[in-house]
């Protein structure tokens, strides 16, 4: 049933729709399965807004989608981010109900299962080195040579086993193997290793193991387990499919589920591999997994982009099996689009320049009343405060004016936002000709009215109450890499770090800004958004600034598009 008005589905919800229509499944149970190794990135959120997506897409079946920690390396795993990862999902909108799951706790069912296949003839404990099975694997052209441990009878196999998890082995001196298919083109199929034997401690299950499995085996069995009917994974296990298949096919599962593969998401100027992200926080790159510079999502967090807008980027990205680079400005395109409409207006200058109202006793005002929003009255007006002497934006000032700048420059007019016109009646500057101070007159009767005749006033600028403005430390953010594509910078991604990725200025800002909440969202009026930092902002005593973005799009000027 599709016409115009239906929205094409991607190739996944199509197999879901299919699934559901012939009734092979009664409804949905997707999952999210991140190892709790790193903080999660934008990548993931692509993976979150599919699996919860799908789920909350089929409410009326009860859909359901799981958050499973896949928790089964002992070595790489910590609570503070198990405890990220839970935030950010939330953050974007997302619930898992009661179905929170640790593969750490299904460790009895993974060498059940173990069990299992050795008693069938198909898992035979490997006494050979892993150079030894390396090279005994084969190659594309080359079948796979039987290693001599391959044909050990059952209770042998079952003997070694259970003395492998008893601890009587040292790491490395045996591992569990399943017995497939040595002459397989898929690699994946000759013989994988199912448990290997790690003396560590593991968060969850402390010491009671010593061997553990690996994630080929225990994937599929914890999708089984928790009874989930669509395995979306990214497209580099495509190749593991059939190994999943035939764990699903060959263990004592309670249910059948699918594997289905998708292209992962890639961005321009960014890095997404947790490995990296973690050279890139250890190394003091950045100033932590939140560093409003990375892609993970507590940065993003961080640099005040709204959950609604990356939510709706992953979605206008779409699910597909062809893998690309999608342009970060699309990210930041999103990011615009969304707070134009949600942000209210506020000013502050960020390269002050004093002007001295010189005719300000002629119409002295305490205040004026500014829109917080132009198209939304619903967000109402606020007063803020002004007097003879206000902050200007150094570049709203030209000596010698060029061709179409409407702006302040001898002799010329310019609006106050909210305020009078103002004419520029000279200015000073210093020995090495920076400007220092502009003098100007008001013209009386221009509040909220048009410009008097045969005046030329064409712009008006955002400004700040010398009196009553305060200092605020604002971060502007860019690009932490030079390149698109950093990964495959010749000296390394380190080596293209963007030096100008972070530049730190103290601007004037209005009053009511430095009083409000961390995590404050707002449009600094004519410059772009930004943010009062989640861990730095402290209202009336310390206020910082986050850039989240600009207002318009530099980056695509510089590569003249
Ligand atoms: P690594 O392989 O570096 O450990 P990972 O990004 O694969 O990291 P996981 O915690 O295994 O980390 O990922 C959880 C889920 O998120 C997986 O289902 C994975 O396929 C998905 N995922 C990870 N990166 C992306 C991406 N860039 N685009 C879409 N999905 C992703
Ligand atoms: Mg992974």
């Amino acid at each position: 049933m599709s016409d115009s008005t239906t929205p094409k589905l991607d190739f996944i919800r199509e197999i879901i729709a299919a699934d559901l229509a012939t009734g092979k499944h009664a409804t949905t149970i997707t999952r999210f399965p991140p190892e709790p190794n790193g903080y999660l990135h934008i990548g993931h959120a692509k993976s979150i807004c599919l699996n919860f997506g799908i789920a909350l897409e089929n409410q009326a079946t009860h859909g359901k989608c799981h958050l499973r920690f896949d928790d089964t390396n002992p070595e790489k795993e910590e609570t503070e981010y198990v405890e990220s990862i839970k935030e950010d999902v939330k953050w974007l909108g997302f619930d898992w109900g009661d179905d929170l799951y640790f593969a750490s706790d299904y460790f009895d069912f993974f060498h059940d299962c173990a069990v299992h296949l050795i008693k069938e003839g198909k898992a035979y404990v490997e006494q050979q080195s892993a150079e030894e099975m390396r090279a005994n694997r084969g190659n594309l052209t080359t079948p796979g040579t039987p290693s001599p441990f391959r044909d050990r009878p059952l209770e042998e196999n079952l003997d070694l086993f259970a003395r492998m998890k008893a601890g009587e082995f040292k790491e490395g001196e045996c591992v569990l193997r399943a017995k497939i298919d040595l002459a397989s083109s898929n690699m994946n199929l000759r013989d994988p290793v199912l448990y290997r034997i790690m003396h560590a401690h593991h968060h969850n299950t402390g010491n009671q193991w010593c061997i553990y499995p690996l994630y080929d085996f225990a994937h599929p069995l914890e999708d089984a387990l928790e009874h989930i009917t669509h395995s979306l994974c990214t497209l580099e296990f495509e190749n593991h499919r059939p190994l999943y298949d035939w764990f699903i096919e060959h263990c004592p599962v309670p249910s059948k589920p699918r594997q289905i593969e998708f292209a992962r998401l890639n961005l321009t100027y960014t890095i997404m591999s947790k490995r990296k992200l973690l050279e890139l926080v250890q190394g003091g790159h950045v100033s932590g997994w939140n560093d409003p510079r990375l892609p993970t999502i507590s940065g993003l967090r961080r640099r005040g982009y709204p959950p609604e807008a990356v939510v709706h980027f992953c979605k206008r990205v779409g699910i597909t099996k062809f893998s690309g680079t999608t342009d970060v400005a699309l990210l930041e395109f999103d990011v615009r689009d969304f707070l134009n409409h949600s942000a209210p207006r506020r000013m502050g200058v960020l390269d002050p320049v004093k002007v001295v109202l010189e005719n300000w006793a002629t119409e002295p005002l305490t205040h004026v009343e500014v829109p917080n929003h132009p198209q939304n009255p619903d967000m109402g007006e606020r007063r803020i405060p002004i007097s003879a002497e206000i902050w200007i934006e150094r570049e709203d000032f030209m000596e010698v004016p060029e061709k179409k700048f409407f702006r302040l420059g001898p002799d010329r007019h310019v609006r106050l936002k909210g305020g009078h016109i103002i004419r520029c009646t000279g200015f000073e500057k210093d020995a090495t000709g920076t400007i220092t101070l502009i003098r100007a007159v008001i013209l009386p009767g221009t509040v909220g009215a048009d410009s008097p005749a045969g005046i030329e006033c064409k712009a008006a600028i955002h400004w700040v109450d010398v009196a009553t403005g305060q200092d605020a430390q604002v971060r502007l953010y860019d690009r932490l890499f030079t390149i698109e594509n950093p990964e495959e910078a010749p000296g390394g991604f380190l080596s293209v770090i963007n030096p100008d990725s972070l530049q730190t200025v103290t601007a004037k800002i209005e009053p009511a800004l430095a009083t409000a909440a961390a995590g404050f969202s707002c449009q600094f009026d004519r410059i772009g958004y930004f943010v009062a930092d989640a861990a730095d902002h402290h209202p009336g005593t310390q206020p910082v600034f986050n850039r989240t973005v600009a207002l318009r799009d530099s980056w695509a000027k510089k590569a003249g598009r």
